[in-house]
């Protein structure tokens, strides 16, 4: 029986609670699909900090490195908002994509079904569904560029630089093309090549890389006009590859269409298969301990790893089609309407492994 070793970094607040249940599930799908599970445990973020001083303790990189794939809660909270810049939980995060080389953010945007009421679009605007793939560039672009202070005139001024070589550009781009060979075989390149002359290079060398792939039907569109496609005609979108800074905040504006941030998911991927799966939500800490956190995002990032890092899709599917059907019947508070049953953290976990493979 194949057996994946998964390093489990459950954070703060609520993230130990969401990571229980997605744990529950993995086993659960293990168990039907014929294939084992070995975890660690590893810290990182806030409880790092309490127990080792530091959000990100060598181990932790360690042992991530050494797995198959990578489960993480979410980190932060009050706690450590005193901390410096450098040591606060979230530089643990940063700290660890870094570590582990993970250039490629995808964050699917997706309406369920029986939740279409929580976008706050317009039924109509929305259709039957709606199913996006941002593609975003995480570890170069302007979040790692040249940047710095100086005084011009004695008027305080400050740069950051958006740099990017056609090696960086091309291994996003690669990842996806594939992801729409995937999928329906239409991509959206996004840019603002009208201005910048890094986005004049990424335009150029995406429209080279779609030689290697005739069968994808690529557009590009400026990041403005994106921006304003994405509340006027969410449905035309399929797969979206962009820089790190506009990913950033496109994958922001796509996820609150579906309405409901304890749905969403996450993966950030390296060149090997190895990958770091994450719901897109904070530690919650509002709601820490009550145990009445939606843990569905967690335990659909578990479905993402299985499809991207274990190249188990059938598995995969198992677990988003048991979300699907339990939606209409069960729901956690946050996504609660009249009719359905209100349920616990607990509760939500075990009613998709009674649905997993039925
Ligand atoms: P948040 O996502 O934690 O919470 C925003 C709101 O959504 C809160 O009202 C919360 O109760 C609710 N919410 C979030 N996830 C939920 C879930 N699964 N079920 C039900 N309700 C849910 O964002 P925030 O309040 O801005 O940040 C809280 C802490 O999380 C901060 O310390 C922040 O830095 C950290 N944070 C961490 C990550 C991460 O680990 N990747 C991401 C974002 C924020």
């Amino acid at each position: 029986m194949k057996t994946y070793r998964i390093t489990l970094l459950r954070g703060d607040g609520i993230g130990p609670e969401i990571v229980r249940e997605a744990v529950k599930v993995l086993d659960t799908t293990a168990a039907a699909f014929g294939f084992s599970v070995e975890y660690t445990e590893a810290l990182l973020g806030g409880c790092a900090i309490d127990a080792t001083g530091v959000p990100l303790p060598e181990e932790t990189i360690a042992s991530c490195k050494a797995s198959d794939s990578v489960l993480l809660g979410a980190v932060g909270g009050p706690k450590w908002d005193t901390q410096p810049g450098n040591n606060r939980p979230e530089a643990g995060l940063l700290g660890i994509r870094g570590a582990l080389g993970l250039f490629a953010n995808l964050r699917p945007a997706v309406i369920f079904e029986p939740l279409r009421s929580a976008s706050p679009l317009k039924e109509e605007i929305i259709g039957d569904a709606m199913d996006i793939m941002i593609v975003r560039e995480l570890t170069g672009g302007i979040y790692f560029g040249k940047r710095g202070s100086l005084e011009e005139n004695g008027v305080a001024a400050a740069f950051d630089t958006e740099q990017y070589s056609v090696t960086e550009i091309e291994r996003i781009g690669r990842v996806a093309f594939e992801m729409a060979m995937k999928r329906s075989k239409r991509l959206t390149s996004v840019d603002k090549a009208n201005v910048l002359e890094s986005s004049r290079l990424w335009r150029k060398t995406m429209i080279a890389l779609s030689e290697e792939y005739p069968e994808v039907e690529l557009n590009h569109l400026y990041v403005d006009n994106c921006a304003m496609q994405l509340v006027r005609d969410p449905k035309q979108f399929d797969v979206i590859v962009t820089s790190n800074i506009f990913g950033d905040i496109l994958s922001d504006e796509a996820s609150m269409i579906s309405g409901s941030i304890g749905m969403l998911a996450s993966a950030s991927l390296n060149s090997t298969k190895l990958g770091l799966y994450e719901p897109i939500h904070g530690s919650a800490p509002d709601i820490a301990g009550k145990g009445i956190a939606n843990p569905l995002a967690t335990i659909l990032s578990v479905a993402m790893m299985l499809r991207y890092s274990l190249d188990e899709p059938k598995a995969a599917e198992a677990i988003e089609t048991a979300v699907a059907q339990v939606l209409q019947t069960t729901r956690t508070p946050d996504i609660w309407t009249e009719g359905t049953r209100k349920v616990t953290t607990e509760e939500m976990g075990d009613a998709v492994c009674a649905l997993i493979g039925k």
